[in-house]
């Protein structure tokens, strides 16, 4: 391992009153980063006395009696993250302090370059109470994702503590030449995808929504704009809840809403400011099974007014389809190929600045299921 100047960095709770501390824990935690240049975090989502909230943190843990610093360190990244390691170098050690539950952390930080991966080794709380699973990110997305889950108190306690020592890698990474974390495509669209998936996850299992709601994230985007992470196209149909079916709150999702999903003159055009000005890398149109405006277009009944003309489109869009299921996946795919009839979404796609899928909702089980890209 190389030997290289280490930070030192002492916290202090600021969310929580101190009163005492009943233990000190060493612990052991990685900036790991890939040949291709991404970098590997663990991502929880909570539910306790420290409140409700998604959260993203380094692999590491408590060091166990009779290990090393570095034999803990290659035990937990293969527990958490099922990854082989090359231990590159020290980064430092920060301590800080949780008054809450009267903890002291002397977390000592590696670079850890990953050679492979394979089997996680999980523990069932892990699996269970923190719905554990590893986020790949690049270095800018890992900036963004740790300063979005400062909302909450403890997600702002890990943003203090591990922002400094991401930064700092990522400066010996630049030292070392390595050139992969610095070219490493905006691979966005693969982050985004993620995101709606484990959202999902979560709303299927019954957890509440830990999206941020509140004040703070009102003010923050009020100040400083919106920047979703993807466009959703989907029914009006108040059985499909979109923003709680991918456990999302303020800011994340633009979405647009009409019956029957279809990419009218409007929701085109909606999509193209998405994509032109707010540059989300990913658009979503969700179907859902027991679509009324499908089954409206299949029975042949028709409908006065503007309700006849969407009815009408969405009978163009299912064809010669014929069971509801069948057709509310035409009316899918019509929709989806509406959206290259804009120059602007097809040249983002063309540039690989942009994905486009497509996803049917099932309003009784709550799940998704990726379709279309
Ligand atoms: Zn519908």
């Amino acid at each position: 391992m190389l030997k290289r100047p280490e930070i030192r960095l002492g916290l202090r709770d600021t969310e929580w009153p101190f009163t005492y501390t009943d233990h000190d824990r060493q612990i052991v935690r990685a900036i790991v980063y890939d040949a291709d240049g991404y970098f590997y975090f663990v991502r929880a989502h909570r539910n306790d006395e420290f409140g409700n909230a998604t959260l993203i943190e380094t692999s590491g843990g408590g060091v166990e009696p009779g290990e090393d610093l570095q034999q803990a360190i290659t035990r937990e990244l293969g527990e958490e993250l099922g990854a082989e390691v090359e231990l590159v170098c020290s980064i430092g050690v920060v301590s800080d302090y949780y008054n809450l539950i009267h903890r002291h952390n002397i977390n000592h930080y590696y670079l850890c370059r990953a050679k492979r991966f394979g089997q996680k080794h999980l523990t069932q709380d892990e699996i269970e109470d923190f719905h554990l699973s590893t986020l790949r990110l690049r270095y800018e997305d890992a900036v963004r994702e740790y300063e979005h889950r400062a909302c909450t108190p403890l997600g702002r306690l890990l943003a203090n503590r591990e922002l400094p020592v991401l930064r700092r890698a990522h400066a010996i990474l630049r030292e070392m030449g390595e050139h992969a974390v610095f070219e490493a495509a905006p691979g966005s669209a693969e982050l985004s995808l993620e995101k709606l998936l484990h959202g999902n996850e979560l709303y299927k299992s019954g957890a509440q929504n830990p999206a941020y709601l509140d004040e703070r994230i009102r003010m923050k985007t009020a100040e400083e704009g919106q920047t979703p992470f993807a466009a959703v196209v989907c029914c009006a149909d108040s059985r499909v809840p979109v923003e709680h079916v991918f456990s999302v709150g303020v800011g994340e999702l633009f979405v647009i809403r009409n019956a029957g999903n279809v990419m009218s003159r409007s929701a085109l055009a909606s999509v193209e400011y998405a994509v032109a000005h707010l540059h989300v890398p990913m658009v979503l149109v969700l179907g859902h099974r027991g679509c009324g405006a499908v089954a409206a277009a299949l029975s042949g009944h028709e409908e006065p007014g503007a309700l006849g003309e969407l009815v009408a489109q969405v009978r163009a869009n299912i064809g010669t389809a014929k069971t509801a299921e069948e057709a509310e996946l035409a009316n899918l795919q019509s929709s989806v190929a509406a959206l290259q009839e804009s120059a602007c979404i097809r040249q983002a796609i063309e540039k690989g600045e942009l994905t486009v899928a497509g996803a049917i909702y099932d309003i009784a089980s709550g799940e998704v299921s990726f379709e279309i890209g």
